[in-house]
């Protein structure tokens, strides 16, 4: 202390500035490689989302986003309903700015260039995985409204009508029908008090009044973006399940019946409001066949699914970027935290399942491109989303928790972005299906369609080279396993993504991470917690290769 100055006292010693003014997109090798072959002005658009991301001026509308939370106005002053949520204009800033750049809608719009035709999928996913960095709450209500197209497709008429809306690149957050605004957005409106994953219990009430036409009546227990212009919900019509497109709002601004009861005190993805709500006689359209909505509302979860996957890789990646960064702006008995031998080796064995998670959805949603052209391709993005969205999403919480703990009291706090990452995480891996879903869906492909996997385990043994063969026989037996035993389903999903992961690694020409990935992950005994690399892999190297010094 004798040698302290004031000036020391009101400065901060020996802590490292924030992890903020960076580049997402510049500052990540993965992202580089997977979008060196995109052209110029797609390349710096990208680069110009990844600086925003991390710019004070975003953190600070995040944050605030999380803070200030939606408020559920129920009625006026002369005691008439409402039935509206108020959200604080930063939410409305991050809405603005994420719908003019494509998330809701670039899958669906007529290509503006050659990558957005042919790598329409991986590009929003490099989007998404970068806003991910930066708010997630928001990032649910476009990912419904875009995965919303899906099963709109099924009506054409009702497509052709709120298509041009829903493409227009527009948000409004006007209380007007969908007729009066220039951008819209859907939410999804499944899970009831009695009935989520099992989506055959859903109990509302849906009857004929006319060609298309239904009156709904009933519950939803979990509604998300609630003042979005429309809600695809699922409702009992004649003893079976339909799908319906529900809109908020009728045509003259009149109500559709839809009251919102509640608004959810969550835990994470607070910027984003989840309402619990009740209607009746609320008008609905339907989507598909009125006895087949589980299949047809699929179609819009599986985008949301693969959307999960990628915004968890997304989460990982800024929070070891911010803890690795901590870990290199902060001294520890006289050397940088960086550079203590068990820091460092729980930093790279952290970077590994950060990169392989990142190969692994870049490559699903690549599958997705691909899907109408190839049918392996197609096998692959049925098998692989929910493998993905189970291992990402379950991997987010521990990954994010350990690069919290690798700052110190400082990743407790909520200054930093790290802390609402970790609250968001586990809500990612709820949503659209949590763990058990996904891998018993996995096991409804092994029981219903066997034979998809022969190219997907064909591709993933030629991407492993020489182990390819003995891992392709370890994934056949826990395949066999929970084909005959459900409880093991979460073995096979487990192993299968991270024989995936390690194989896109290789295909991506990351060698030497993807070798010490595939040995401790695969080949080793069982482990649980981070720092377990084998001395014979340079966590060195890996940390430095994958979380390059910006400063
Ligand atoms: C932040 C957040 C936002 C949400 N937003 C929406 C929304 O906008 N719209 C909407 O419709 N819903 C929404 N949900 C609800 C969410 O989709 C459901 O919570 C989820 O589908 C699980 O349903 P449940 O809560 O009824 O749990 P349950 O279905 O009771 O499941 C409980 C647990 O059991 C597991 N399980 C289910 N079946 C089996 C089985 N056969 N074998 C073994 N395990 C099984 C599940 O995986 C889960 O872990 C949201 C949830 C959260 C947390």
């Amino acid at each position: 202390m004798a040698n302290r100055t004031d000036d020391d006292l009101f400065r901060a010693l020996n802590q490292p500035r924030p992890w903020s003014g960076f580049n997402a997109f510049h500052s990540d090798p993965l992202l580089g490689d997977l979008t060196r072959s995109m052209s110029g002005p797609v390349r710096e658009e990208l680069d110009s989302l990844g600086r925003y991301v991390t710019s004070p001026e975003a953190q600070e509308l995040a944050q605030m986003a999380n803070t200030i939370l939606p408020q559920l106005k129920t009625h006026g002053p002369a005691g008439e309903r409402l039935d509206t949520v108020i959200f604080h204009p930063a939410w409305h800033a991050l809405m603005r700015r994420s719908v003019a750049s494509g998330l809701s809608s670039s899958l669906w719009e007529t290509p503006r260039d050659a990558d957005s035709k042919s790598k329409a999928h991986k590009l929003r996913a490099v989007r998404l995985f970068l806003s991910a960095q930066l708010e997630c709450g928001h990032l649910e209500s476009l990912s419904a409204t875009s995965a919303s197209l899906a099963v709109l497709s099924a009506a054409p008429q009702l497509r052709a009508e709120w298509a041009p809306k829903l493409l227009s690149r527009k948000y409004d957050s006007t209380n007007r029908t969908e007729a009066q605004k220039s951008g819209v957005t859907i939410g999804l409106a499944v899970t009831e008090k009695q009935a989520g994953s099992d989506m055959r219990a859903v109990q509302s009430h849906a009857e004929r009044v006319g060609e298309g036409i239904y009156r709904l009546s009933g519950h939803k227990w979990f509604v998300s973006a609630p003042m979005s212009d429309a809600f695809v919900m699922l409702a009992e019509v004649d003893g079976a399940r339909g799908c319906f497109l529900v809109p908020r709002l009728l045509d003259e601004g009149h109500a559709n019946g839809l009251r919102f009861q509640r608004l959810k005190d969550k835990l994470g993805l607070r910027s984003n409001a989840t309402a619990e709500m009740e209607f009746s006689d609320s008008f609905g359209f339907l989507l598909g066949a009125p006895d087949a909505g589980v299949r047809t509302i699929v179609d819009m979860l599986t985008l949301m699914r693969l959307d999960a996957a990628v915004m968890s890789a997304g989460l990982m990646r800024a929070s070891l970027a911010e803890a690795v960064h901590a870990a290199r702006g902060r001294e520890v008995q006289g050397r940088a935290l960086v550079t203590q031998p068990l820091m460092l080796r729980v930093l790279a064995d952290l970077a590994l399942d950060v990169a392989a998670a990142g190969a692994l959805v870049f490559r699903l949603a690549e599958s997705f491109d691909r899907a109408r052209d190839s049918t392996e391709e197609a096998a692959y993005a049925r098998i692989m989303t929910p493998v993905a969205k189970y291992w990402c999403t379950k991997i987010a919480p521990g990954v994010i928790a350990e690069a919290m703990e690798a700052m110190g009291g400082n990743g407790f706090v909520e200054d930093r972005p790290i802390a609402r990452h970790y609250r968001d995480a586990p809500g990612l891996a709820l949503t659209d299906g949590g763990g058990n879903a996904m891998a018993l869906d996995l096991r409804r492909v092994v029981e219903h369609g066997g034979e998809l996997f022969d190219a997907v385990f064909r591709g993933i043994a030629r991407d492993l080279g020489s182990s390819g063969a003995k891992i392709v026989e370890l994934l056949k037996a826990a395949m066999a396993l929970s084909r005959s035993d459900e409880s093991a389903a979460r073995i096979f999903t487990e192993q299968l993504a991270l024989a995936a992961g390690a194989a896109e690694l290789y295909r991506l020409g990351a060698g030497r991470i993807a070798d010490a990935f595939l040995e401790t992950r695969l080949a080793a005994g069982w482990r649980s917690t981070y720092g377990m690399l084998d001395t014979r892999f340079d966590a060195s190297y890996i940390v430095d290769l994958l979380f390059p010094d910006m400063d």
